[in-house]
């Protein structure tokens, strides 16, 4: 059954507690089923040919939920007490750490509001699903954001006015543990021993650790770069390049692929010249390199603007949501 092309991805990973329904006539199973999340269910029957699989959508109520708070303490405190999960909070504070460092800018007096979607399924709460909007209000400066689904089904999220609330670049496409080496175009190599600029920053985190694209782009060059090893180019527009060595490997993105902001592109290694495991990353604009912790980084696209329209009229009563907390 599990060799069946609609189940193999869902029956060969199963963990502890996944439940599957099995029904049978004297130990000769009929049908099977498990739940894949909470709208997809695969379902597996004996039909005259033997087996089949099939993947049905079951139907979820989702309705808007609103929550508000103020941080008293803490944020997490905060949203606990408005009834908010922490995966909800979190989904919120991704949406605006763009803007907002929520480690080092939050000040008691803050405030959150979010309009979310409440999954239902016959009177039973499934979870909650995507944040349609929210506000953050950081030092008495007000942050909103709604979300947007474009014809071809990405989701984004957009101030008021239209504008993305991402940036076109992460500023480190890597989880760090520490920075190892900054910028620097007078260092003295630590392998080389000579003066060599170093025209990136290293991020040292353990081998394997996933390196994501910093923005949307191209691979321009896959391979190995002499001393920095296994290596990834991607090209940004016309005019930004970004630049990743020292990789244990390649994910899959080829030479040529298109990669999305975030797509894992290669894994932490030391191939080529490095003392340990790290991420040599580099930043050019028009063929300079920048200092990646500090260039200023464009924003993403804003509204597209044949979607203009469609988006002041979906996202009205969002706000106007908002308004009323
Ligand atoms: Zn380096």
């Amino acid at each position: 059954m599990a060799r069946l092309p609609q189940a193999e991805e869902h029956l060969r990973i199963l963990l502890p507690g996944d439940q599957i329904t099995v029904t049978h006539n004297d130990g000769q199973i009929i049908s099977l089923a498990r739940e894949i999340d909470e709208v997809n269910l695969l379902e597996i029957t004996k039909g005259e040919k033997g087996f089949t699989a099939e993947i049905l959508k079951r139907k979820v109520d989702t309705h808007l939920e609103g929550a508000h708070g103020i941080i008293q303490s803490s944020l997490f405190e905060a949203a606990q007490e408005a009834g908010v999960s922490d995966a909800l909070i979190m989904n919120m504070a991704e949406i605006f750490q763009w803007d907002i460092d929520f480690i080092q800018d939050v000040r008691i007096g803050d405030a959150f509001t979010i309009i979310f979607e409440e999954l239902w399924r016959d009177g039973v709460k499934l979870g909650d699903g995507n944040i349609s909007a929210a506000e953050f209000v950081n030092q008495g400066t007000s942050f909103r954001a709604a979300r947007f689904i474009d014809n071809n089904g990405n989701a984004n999220y957009f101030t008021p006015e239209g504008r993305n609330v991402r940036k076109a670049f992460t500023r480190a496409p890597v989880d760090f543990t520490r920075i190892s080496s900054n910028f620097d175009p007078n260092r003295r190599h630590p392998v080389l021993n000579t003066i060599r600029a170093h025209r990136g920053v290293d991020y040292a985190a353990p081998t394997r650790t996933p390196i994501r694209a910093a923005g949307d782009g191209k691979v321009i060059f896959r391979g190995v770069r002499n001393g920095y090893g296994n290596t990834v180019i991607l090209q940004h527009g016309d005019n930004i390049t970004t630049l990743y060595a020292h990789m244990s490997r390649f994910a899959s993105p080829k030479l040529g692929s298109r990669v999305v902001q975030g797509q894992t592109i290669g894994f932490v290694g030391m191939s080529g010249l490095a003392t340990g495991p790290h991420l040599h990353y580099e930043y050019r604009i028009n063929g300079v390199h920048r200092n990646p912790r500090t260039v200023p980084l464009p924003p993403a696209d804003p509204i597209p603007s044949e979607y203009r329209e469609d988006f002041q009229k979906r996202t009205a009563p969002l706000w106007q949501q908002l308004n009323a907390y």
